[in-house]
C-alpha cells in the first residue's frame, strides 16, 4: 500500500481526490496536510475574476484548470469537488502516462451521468459525448453505457411516484465466499433461522399494514441475502407464504438461490408453487480449483445439475452470474467458463468483475491474481458470449477495488431485463426493504431527494428489534 501526503486548503476534499488517486495507485494510505507520504502532493485553489482556479502538483509534473464561478452555491459546491478530483486525475494521467477504462469516473452508477444529460435536453448521443469529454471515459465503456440506456428506455417504464419495489433479505449461507462483501452469516448450526423467519413474518405483516395505509402499488419482488435457499424447504415456505401478497402484487419476482449446493426439489418446487418468475443460480467459475480457493463449497457438477433441475420443472427464467479475475483463472479458463454458460443457455448473466476489499485476501491472493489486461479482456469475453447468447447490457455498476478498474454488467435477452436489478441501479424506484441491514428506501421525484431508513445488520438485534425497524419504514413511507 502507498501512503500519500496530500497537501490541501479544502481538507473536507482529500477523500474525493483520494478516489481518484486510487484509480492509480490502488489501496493507498492518505495523510492530509502531514508530511511522511512516499508520494506528495500539492492542492491548491483559489478564485480570480469569476473564475475558479485548481492547481495539483507531484514536484515533477503540474496540471491546472479554470472553471466559471456560477452563484449557485449547490452547483458551485459540486463543481468545486469535481474540480478538484479531475485536475488530481489529469495530473495522476500525465505521471503514470494512461487513462484508466473509466476515466476519472469513481462512481457507483456511470449510467446516472449520462441520465443528467438527458434531464438536461441532450440527445443521448450529445450526452454522451459531453459525459466522455468531461470525464475521460474510453469510447468502449461509453458504448457500453449508451447500449444501457437505449436498452432501458425500450424496454422498462421507469416506476410512477405511487409504485415501491419489495426486497426481503434472507442473510445466510451455507458457508462464506472469501470475496463476500455482503451480509450474510453461515447457517452454522441452524439455531437462528427459526427465530429469523419468525422476526421477518412480523417485518412482512407490518409491511402489508402500511401497503393498505399508504396505498403504495408494488412493482418488483426480490429476495435476496445471503442466499434464500439456505433456508430448509420448510422455513422457506413459511417465507414465502407470508410473503404471498406482497409477490401477488409484483409483475417481477425474483429468488436469489445463487449457492447451488443449497437448491434441490423441494426448495424448488415451493418457488414454483408460489409464482417465481425469476431465480439466480450462480457458478461464479466453472473451475472446481477456483471453487475451492474462494470458499464456495460446491463443484461445477453440482452447479450444472442444479441449473438443469431447475429447467427441467419448468422454470424459464434462469439468470447465472459470473466473476472475471478470480484468482488463479486466466482468460482460457475464464472462456471455458463462458463455453459453458453458453451451452446451459440461461436468459440472463451477470458478468461481475472481482473486487477485493479486505487487504488480506489480497495479500494472499496476490501471486495468483490475473493483471488488469488479463481482467479487461475477460470482461469483452464475457461481453461477446452474452452477445452471442443474444443477450443486451441492461444494468451496470461498479464497485470500489475492482480488479482493472472495469465494471459489474446485467446482460439478458429481450424482456428478461431484470426491473429490481434496474430500479436499484439508477435509484429511480422507492423500495420497501424487510430482514437485517435491509435499507428501505424512498424517492421524492419532485424534490430530486431520496430518503432511507435501516434496518439493524446484526441478526440477533433484528430479531430482537423487528416491530422497531417497522415503525422506521412506516416513518420513511408515510413522511
Ligand atoms: S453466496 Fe453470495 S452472499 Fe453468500 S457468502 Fe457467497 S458471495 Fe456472500
Amino acid at each position: 500500500m502507498n501512503s500519500v501526503s496530500l497537501f490541501t486548503p479544502a481538507p473536507h476534499l482529500a477523500n474525493d481526490m483520494a478516489e481518484v488517486l486510487r484509480l492509480y495507485l490502488g489501496g493507498i494510505s492518505l495523510l492530509v496536510n502531514e508530511a511522511g507520504g512516499e508520494i506528495t502532493l500539492r492542492h491548491d485553489e483559489r478564485e480570480e475574476n469569476g473564475e475558479r482556479i485548481v492547481a495539483a502538483t507531484d514536484g515533477v509534473c503540474r496540471h491546472e484548470t479554470r472553471e466559471r464561478v456560477t452563484g449557485d452555491a449547490v452547483v458551485d459546491k459540486r463543481l468545486r469537488r469535481r474540480q478538484a478530483k479531475l485536475c488530481v486525475y489529469e495530473l495522476m494521467k500525465r505521471r503514470f502516462g494512461y487513462a484508466p477504462p473509466w476515466g476519472s469516473l469513481t462512481g457507483i452508477r456511470p449510467t446516472r451521468l449520462l441520465y443528467a444529460g438527458l434531464e438536461s435536453g441532450l440527445s443521448l448521443e450529445d450526452a454522451a459525448a459531453q459525459m466522455q469529454a468531461t470525464f475521460d471515459v474510453s469510447d468502449e465503456k461509453m458504448a457500453v453505457l449508451r447500449e444501457i440506456v437505449a436498452v432501458q428506455q425500450e424496454e422498462l417504464t421507469p416506476p410512477a411516484p405511487h409504485e415501491a419495489d419489495v426486497y426481503i433479505g434472507i442473510p445466510f449461507c451455507v458457508s462464506r465466499c472469501a470475496y463476500c462483501s455482503f451480509l450474510s452469516g453461515e447457517v452454522g448450526n441452524g439455531s437462528l433461522l427459526a427465530p429469523y423467519v419468525a422476526a421477518l413474518k412480523r417485518e412482512i405483516a407490518h409491511a402489508l399494514q402500511l401497503l393498505e395505509d399508504t396505498g403504495l402499488s408494488l412493482r418488483a419482488f426480490y429476495m435476496g441475502g445471503g442466499t434464500p435457499t439456505s433456508l430448509p424447504a420448510g422455513l422457506l415456505r413459511e417465507v414465502l407464504t407470508a410473503a404471498a401478497p406482497l409477490m401477488r402484487a409484483c409483475r417481477e419476482i425474483t429468488v436469489e438461490a445463487g449457492r447451488p449446493d443449497t437448491i434441490d426439489r423441494e426448495k424448488l418446487q415451493a418457488l414454483m408453487d408460489w409464482g417465481v418468475t425469476r431465480i439466480s443460480v450462480n457458478p461464479q467459475t466453472m473451475h472446481d480449483q477456483t471453487l475451492a480457493t474462494i470458499g464456495r463449497r460446491h463443484t461445477c457438477a453440482q452447479t450444472e445439475s442444479a441449473y438443469r433441475l431447475a429447467r427441467s420443472m419448468g422454470f424459464d427464467h434462469i439468470n447465472m452470474d459470473l466473476i472475471a479475475g478470480l484468482p488463479g483463472e486466466n482468460l482460457g479458463m475464464f472462456a471455458q467458463t463462458l463455453d459453458w454458460v453458453r451451452a446451459l443457455d440461461p436468459e440472463s448473466v451477470t458478468v461481475h468483475t472481482l473486487s477485493i476489499k479486505r487487504s488480506s485476501l489480497l495479500h494472499l491472493w496476490e501471486a495468483q491474481l490475473p493483471d488488469g489486461d488479463m481482467v479487461a479482456d475477460m470482461v469483452r469475453l464475457g461481453a461477446r458470449a452474452a452477445h452471442d447468447m443474444g443477450m443486451r447490457p441492461y444494468y451496470l455498476y461498479r464497485q470500489k477495488y475492482m480488479a482493472g478498474n472495469q465494471e459489474n454488467v446485467g446482460y439478458a435477452r429481450r424482456g428478461h431485463a431484470c426491473l429490481y436489478n434496474v430500479d436499484m441501479m439508477e435509484e429511480t424506484g422507492s423500495v420497501l426493504a424487510l430482514g437485517a441491514g435491509a435499507a428501505s428506501k424512498r424517492i421524492f421525484p419532485q424534490k430530486g431527494v431520496i430518503r432511507r431508513a435501516y434496518n439493524v445488520s446484526d441478526i440477533c438485534q433484528y430479531i430482537h428489534r423487528v416491530d422497531e425497524m417497522a415503525q422506521r419504514k412506516r416513518e420513511l413511507f408515510t413522511l
